[in-house]
């Protein structure tokens, strides 16, 4: 598609005139880089230090092809010997990142952890079994008046305008004082529509004409005729904005989470949709389905870009990866209960297939991959199937409803139940009780 081709690993520009940088990392880079990750860093691969002899030859081997880099990737950039993994650090020299392993499992020198593991946690009472345990809901988009700009936004006739921003911190509100209750200490990533990123779309206007330029665009439009513009991803105007609402404010808030937040769990809130075509006039699918994912599966043209190449290091040495499985999959179960849902099936290779209950995918997004703690990403429900958008009409409301032939509970409860009492499953499993 055009848009990857476009965004995919292309230079960055000094943008001049930007607020000054605050408390967190709030500036755009500077450096023009051919081999990082638009609006992405250089990587700082002494930050891999921690993880020297942490782990084992055969555990790096296997996260990294059952995980990782299940595409495969380049031996001139990952070399795995006996005793030590050499990472190529930055494309075009041959500078090393050298990662000793350890001899054997009793070998391992300890982790250091993100946070909290909830196997690590003291014992909990039977009432609060998520005390001490801190999880930052992040409701996915912005919605409001950002979500026309987003493209996550349908009207049909007189009701109320879908937005996924707005569905997604509606659920984020419900969720946080249910799993207060519990114990759990929950931050919110976002808690209006406004965006978290201190930039706006003007300020990536020489970003997206180098982009563009970069993609063989010569000579541009500006603007592009609204959502339905066939060619709205070879305008200046479109590239700007996505620059804004999906690269800056997502990287700003893993800034927030890594930085101020550093919870122990993120989960990002989403909705999911079939297309839709014109918002004014959308199709309305039959389909309805749920999946969730958490970070992997990298290709190997991600894995050529120095920054995502170091942070999936990090992901893969801070070992957040059986804690998300095994939270995901308790969730998976859950929520196919309460939802009834059958698992998506992708039709694209840029996922892979893990755990057992089939709803549950590695996948390099990328707020699962910089968020450093353990993360989830939840994508149930189809907003645009006939039975979803019956349901997103009648809003939230106490005990059943008939709504599109059958007795429903509102459906914010029901996602909010689901996560809720995946995550009480998951702590059941985990964490002793006094
Ligand atoms: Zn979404």
């Amino acid at each position: 598609m055009f848009r990857s081709l476009v965004l995919r690993g292309l230079a960055l520009v000094l943008v001049s005139g930007l607020p000054a940088a605050r408390a967190l990392e709030t500036e755009l880079p500077n450096e023009a880089a051919t081999h990082l990750s638009t609006l992405g860093r250089a990587p700082d691969w002494s930050e891999l230090d921690q993880y020297q002899s942490t782990i084992t030859h055969d555990e790096f081997v296997h996260l990294l092809d059952f995980v990782y880099a299940t595409h495969g990737y380049s031996g001139d950039l990952i070399k795995v010997e006996a005793e030590e993994a050499r990472i190529l650090t930055k494309d075009g020299t041959e500078d090393y990142f050298v990662l000793q392993f350890a001899k054997s499992p009793s070998d391992r020198l300890p982790l250091v952890h993100w946070g909290s593991a909830p196997d690590k946690l003291p014992r909990a009472t039977g009432d609060k079994p998520l005390a001490g345990f801190h999880i930052a809901l992040d409701p996915g988009h912005l919605g409001g008046e950002w979500a026309k700009m987003e493209e996550r936004w349908f009207k049909i006739g007189e009701a109320a305008p879908v937005r996924e921003g707005d569905l997604t911190l509606r659920v984020a509100q419900m969720l946080k004082p249910r799993l207060e209750s519990l114990g759990a200490k929950v931050s919110l990533v976002r808690n209006n529509s406004e965006p978290t990123t201190p930039y706006r779309p003007s300020d990536f206007e020489e970003i997206a004409r180098r982009l563009l330029q970069e993609a063989g665009i010569a000579d541009p439009r500006e603007n592009f005729d609204g959502p339905a513009d066939p060619e709205k991803e070879k305008t200046i105007a479109w590239q700007r904005e996505l620059l804004f609402y999906r690269n800056s404010e997502i990287r700003r808030r893993a800034s927030l989470v890594n930085y101020q937040l550093q919870p122990d769990l993120v989960l990002c809130l989403h909705f999911n949709a079939e297309p839709w075509g014109d918002p004014n006039d959308p199709t309305l699918s039959e389909k309805n389905h749920l999946h969730l994912l958490v970070n992997g599966s990298y290709l190997p043209n991600e894995i050529e870009l120095d920054d995502e190449r170091c942070e999936m290091l990090h992901k893969l040495l801070s070992r957040s990866f059986p804690e998300e499985l095994a939270m995901a999959e308790a969730m998976a179960t859950t929520m196919a209960k309460a939802t009834g849902l059958p698992p998506y099936r992708y039709k694209t290779e840029n996922v892979t297939s893990i755990g057992a209950t089939g709803y549950v995918y590695a996948r390099n997004l990328m707020a699962t991959r910089l968020y450093r703690c353990p993360t989830v990403y939840l994508e149930p429900y189809v907003m645009n199937s006939e039975e979803v958008f019956e349901r997103v009409k009648a809003g939230d409301y106490e005990g059943l409803k008939l709504i599109a032939g059958k007795k429903r509970p509102s459906i914010f409860r029901e996602y909010v139940d689901g996560v809720v009492e995946g995550l009480m499953a998951y702590f059941k499993d985990t964490r002793p009780l006094r």
